[in-house]
């Protein structure tokens, strides 16, 4: 038997006197358990909170989601930043409705086919919707499970995160799988946190943990360095004529693919750069200021900016126009813009 399987008994105990409401636990609907899941991947608990209320509002099934216009899905995704789940989602959405009636599938492997799933989603859904005995392996029980150990393995090998899913695969308790998976989050999200900050004292476990046994608790995990992101000049522009903004639609695939821009070119443009620029685009400006530096963090690349605000009295060709009410209820441009858009919606 696997020393792990000791922790199941005070871990469910401790979860049953601790879970936090939320509303995708109070109602563990199979449709609200993936949505949220997605939400949550790179995003913090509170912020999804009020993106999931107007999510399933507005698509508050699955044939909805697989039906929905793109502009409906990227305004109710906007600001949450990584795009291509949204669009996964209504991928799988898609297949559901072709495939399985419109709903999710209750099948771990038929699961972890759809766009956008993983094996951490796929047991999600499977365990807490479902009740599938499969684990749910993200970040929060990987490192719970590496201190618990006392483990000096690199997390970011795949190989040692297979490692932990077949551990708990092991150890999971049959009737119980979707709360057990839960606990694990929950343990590793509010007591057993990233940073080096376990709340050993308080935690049900601390009796069964060698990290804190051995004091290393703190030190774990250890991860290899990931490569330093990568420094991306752009010049951006806000053409403006008679009170509205243009915008454009960025290529269908790389970076923000697909989704609305304020027109931008790669480099950092000086003021003779950008007037050049604006001339092979047929714009005719009257006046041309240069704006503030902004700067967006992507996950492997930074855009540093550069900006310039330009007014027109003719608009130029191959642009969308917009005013502020549009911008701000239609049309959904990415949080990397919002430095400079804020400076003509505000
Ligand atoms: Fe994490 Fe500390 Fe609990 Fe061990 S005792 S699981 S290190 S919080």
């Amino acid at each position: 038997m696997d020393s792990l399987a000791a922790i199941v008994g005070p871990l469910l105990e401790w979860y049953g006197r601790n879970a936090r409401s939320l509303p995708w636990r109070e109602e563990p609907a199979p449709y609200r358990v993936w949505v949220s899941e997605i939400m949550l991947q790179q995003t913090r608990v509170e912020a999804v909170k009020p993106y999931f209320a107007r999510f399933l509002t507005e698509l508050p099934d699955v044939p909805a989601l697989a039906s929905a216009p793109e502009q409906q899905l990227m305004k109710l995704w906007e600001g949450l930043g990584y795009y291509s789940r949204a669009r996964n989602l209504q991928k799988a959405a898609r297949v559901m409705v072709e495939q399985y009636g419109g709903t999710l599938p209750a099948d771990y492997d038929a699961l972890l086919k759809l766009p956008g799933i993983g094996p951490y989603t796929a047991g999600a859904v499977a365990s807490i919707a479902y009740g599938i005995p499969v684990p749910a392996v993200d970040g929060n029980v990987l490192r719970v499970v590496i201190r618990l150990t006392a483990g000096w393995e690199d997390i970011a090998d795949p190989a040692v995160k297979r490692a932990v899913e077949r551990r708990m695969a092991a150890i999971l308790p049959k009737d119980r799988p979707g709360d057990f998976n839960q606990a694990m989050m929950e343990l590793g999200a509010t007591v057993c946190a990233p940073g080096g900050e376990p709340k050993c004292l308080v935690c049900p476990l601390n009796a069964l943990c060698e990290g804190y046994r051995q004091g290393i608790a703190r030190e774990l995990p250890v991860k290899a360095k990931k490569k330093a992101r990568r420094i991306e000049e752009r010049t951006v522009f806000l053409l403006v004529c008679d009170g509205e903004l243009a915008i454009r639609k960025r290529a269908d695939s790389g970076l923000l693919a697909g989704l609305w821009e304020l027109p931008s070119v790669e480099g950092k443009l000086n003021p003779e750069g950008a007037a050049e620029t604006l001339q092979e685009w047929g714009a005719q400006p009257v006046s041309i200021r240069e704006m503030p530096a902004a700067k967006h963090i992507f996950s492997h690349v930074e855009w540093h900016m550069t900006g310039y605000w330009v007014d027109l009295t003719e608009r130029p060709e191959g642009f969308t126009w917009a005013g502020r009410e549009m911008l701000q209820q239609e049309y959904a441009l990415p949080s990397a813009f919002r430095a400079y858009l804020e400076a003509f919606t505000k």
